[in-house]
C-alpha cells in the first residue's frame, strides 16, 4: 500500500501499522504519512525534534477507533492530536508513535438551544463554536487567545481557559458529556447532558485535563450560557506593576469582573503597542515600569460595575481609557498576539502570533498561584528574572485567575546558545519553586505536556504521581496513549 512516507527508510513498526491500516480501511490509509521532524510533528511549543512517526488524518470516530485497536495490536504508541496550538509539546511525539490528528472531524451532531447543549466533532474550533452560538444570543465562554485554531478536543484535553473565564470559569464548567476512544479501541460516553449528573465516578473530568494520556475525544457535549447583552473594557495604564497588582486585587475583592489581564513592561516592550497609543498614550509615558490592565465587566450591572471600576481607578491615579466597541478586537490582539514563542512550521496567523523572539532563546511558564498572593509572586518572579545575567522577563497574566504567563528571554542575544538557555531553565526552576512554595501550581491552563514533565513530579509529589500511574494502567495497560506526557 501507499503510505506517503517521507522518511529514507521508514521504521518496519510503522509500516507494518500502515499495512495493518490499509487492510481494513484503505480511505484511512490514504491520509497516512511517516515523517518525521518538528516541522509536521511540531506544535506551538519550543520543542526542536520529533522522531519518525506515522500520521493519520481520522475523519470520523470509528477511523480513531480502528487507528487505535491496531496500534494496541501492533504495540505502537498513540498521541492524538487536534490544532496543534498546545504550547508544552503535548501532542509531539516523543517516541515513534501513530499520531492520530481529529481536527478533521469537524461535525455537529446536535444544537439544542433551550436545552443549552450542543454535540460537536474534536475539530471544531473554539471560534466556529462563537460563530454558532452568536446568532442565538449564546456564549461559549473558554476563550483562549488562540482561539481560530485551538480546538474543542485539545481544550478539552488541556482544559484551557481564556481571557473571560475569571468570571465564567474554564473548559471544565462547560462540558457536559465526553465520547472516548479507549486505549483498546472501544469507545465510550461519559456523564450526561443535564445540568445536575450524581451518578457514577466523575469520569468525564478526569477525561478533562488528560492530555491525550487516557484516550482520544471523539465527541464532546458542550453547554453554554446567554451571552451577556452588554460589555466594557477599560484600559488602565501604571506606572509600576506592583500598583496594577494592587489595584486588580481591589478590583476582584469589590467587583467581578469577566476580564482582569495584565502585560507588565517587559511583555508590553515585546509587542505592538500602537493600537493601544492613541487611547492611553505610549507605556515610556506612564511611569519607570509601565504596566497594562484591561478589566471588562458585564452583564445587566454593567454600569454600576463601571461606575465602581473607574472610581477605583481613579484613586489609584492610574490613566484610563474606556474602549469603544469598533476598537475592541484591535485591543484585545494586543493582548492575544505574543503568548506563544514559536510557530512550529504551521503557517503564522494573526491569531498563532508569536513573539518577536526570533533565534533569541525563550523560555515559557505557566504558572497560577493563589489570589492573596498575587502582588508576592509577580515581585518574586521578577526579582528570581532580575538575578540572572542577560536575561529579560515579559508577564502577560490572566490575572484576576492568578494565572501568570512568564516568558524568559536572553537578551541581548548570546554568543552561545546552549549556556543561555541553561540559564534560563536555572531562572525558570527558581520561578517554578517560589511558585509551589506560595501555594500554587506549576501550570494553569496549558498543561504539562513534554517540557514540563519534572515540575508536574515537584508539584504533585511522589504518591500523588503514583495515583495518576495506577489509573493510567487501568485503562491503558500497555501505556500506549501518549507516553511520556503529563506526569
Ligand atoms: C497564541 C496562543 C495563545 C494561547 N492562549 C491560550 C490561552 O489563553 N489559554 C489556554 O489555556 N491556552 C492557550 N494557548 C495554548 C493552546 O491553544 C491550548 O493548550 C489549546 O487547548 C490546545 O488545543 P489544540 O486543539 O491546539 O490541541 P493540540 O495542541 O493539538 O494538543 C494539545 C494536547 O491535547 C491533546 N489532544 C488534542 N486533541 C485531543 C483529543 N481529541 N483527544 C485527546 N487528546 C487530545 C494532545 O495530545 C496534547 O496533549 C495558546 C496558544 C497559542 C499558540
Amino acid at each position: 500500500m501507499e503510505s506517503k512516507a517521507i522518511t529514507a527508510r521508514p521504521s518496519p513498526m510503522l509500516v507494518r501499522l500502515v499495512e495493518a491500516i490499509a487492510a481494513v480501511a484503505p480511505a484511512l490509509a490514504d491520509r497516512a504519512r511517516i515523517v518525521e521532524g518538528i516541522e509536521q510533528l511540531g506544535d506551538e511549543s519550543p520543542m526542536s525534534s520529533a522522531p519518525e512517526s506515522l500520521v493519520v488524518e481520522a475523519h470520523s470516530p470509528g477511523e480513531v477507533q480502528t487507528a487505535v485497536s491496531l496500534a494496541a495490536r501492533h504495540g505502537v504508541p498513540v498521541v492524538p492530536r487536534g490544532g496543534r496550538t498546545g504550547l508544552v509539546g503535548g501532542a509531539v511525539p516523543v517516541v515513534p508513535s501513530l499520531v492520530i490528528d481529529v481536527s478533521g472531524i469537524r461535525s455537529v451532531r446536535e444544537l439544542d438551544i433551550s436545552g443549552r447543549y450542543a454535540h460537536l466533532g474534536p475539530g471544531v474550533t473554539i471560534a466556529e463554536i462563537g460563530e454558532m452560538l452568536a446568532p442565538h444570543g449564546m456564549l461559549y465562554p473558554p476563550d483562549p487567545a488562540s482561539i481560530a485554531r485551538a480546538t474543542i478536543g485539545g481544550t478539552v484535553a488541556t482544559n484551557a481557559g481564556g481571557l473571560r473565564c475569571v468570571k465564567y470559569g474554564v473548559t471544565e464548567r462547560w462540558i457536559r458529556t465526553l465520547d472516548v476512544v479507549l486505549a483498546d479501541g472501544r469507545l465510550v460516553t461519559l456523564g450526561h447532558r443535564v445540568v445536575k449528573d450524581a451518578t457514577g465516578f466523575d469520569l468525564t473530568h478526569l477525561i478533562i485535563g488528560s492530555e491525550g494520556t487516557l484516550g482520544v475525544i471523539v465527541g464532546i457535549g458542550i453547554t453554554f450560557c446567554r451571552a451577556p447583552t452588554d460589555a466594557r473594557l477599560t484600559l488602565a495604564a501604571f506606572g509600576s506593576a506592583d500598583a496594577a497588582v494592587a489595584l486588580a486585587s481591589d478590583t476582584l475583592d469589590a467587583l467581578t469582573p469577566s476580564m482582569c489581564e495584565m502585560l507588565d513592561a517587559g511583555a508590553l516592550a515585546a509587542r505592538d503597542t500602537a493600537p493601544i497609543v492613541p487611547l492611553i498614550g505610549r507605556p515610556s509615558e506612564w511611569g519607570d515600569d509601565p504596566t497594562l490592565l484591561m478589566i471588562e465587566v458585564d452583564g445587566s450591572a454593567v454600569d454600576a460595575e463601571h461606575t465602581a471600576l473607574l472610581e477605583l481607578l481613579e484613586d489609584a491615579g492610574a490613566r484610563v481609557h474606556t474602549v469603544a466597541p469598533q476598537d475592541l478586537e484591535t485591543v484585545l490582539a494586543v493582548r492575544r498576539g505574543g503568548s506563544a514563542v514559536r510557530s512550529a512550521g504551521a503557517p503564522q496567523t494573526a491569531e498563532a502570533l508569536v513573539e518577536a523572539s526570533g533565534s533569541v532563546p525563550a523560555l515559557p511558564q505557566d504558572v497560577s498561584v493563589p489570589l492573596s498572593r498575587l502582588a508576592e509572586a509577580v515581585g518574586r518572579i521578577r526579582s528570581i528574572a532580575s538575578g540572572f545575567e542577560r536575561t529579560g522577563s515579559r508577564i502577560a497574566a490572566h490575572l484576576g485567575d492568578g494565572n501568570l504567563h512568564v516568558l524568559l528571554v536572553a537578551d541581548p542575544a548570546p554568543a552561545n546558545r546552549d549556556e543561555a538557555l541553561a540559564r534560563l531553565h536555572a531562572a525558570m526552576a527558581l520561578i517554578v519553586d517560589a511558585v509551589l512554595e506560595l501555594g500554587g501550581t506549576a501550570s494553569g491552563e496549558h498543561g504539562i505536556g513534554a517540557l514540563k514533565r519534572p515540575f508536574a513530579a515537584l508539584d504533585l509529589g511522589a504518591d500523588v504521581v503514583e495515583m495518576h500511574r495506577s489509573i493510567k494502567l487501568a485503562l491503558d495497560p500497555q501505556s500506549l496513549m501518549n507516553p511520556e506526557k503529563a506526569f
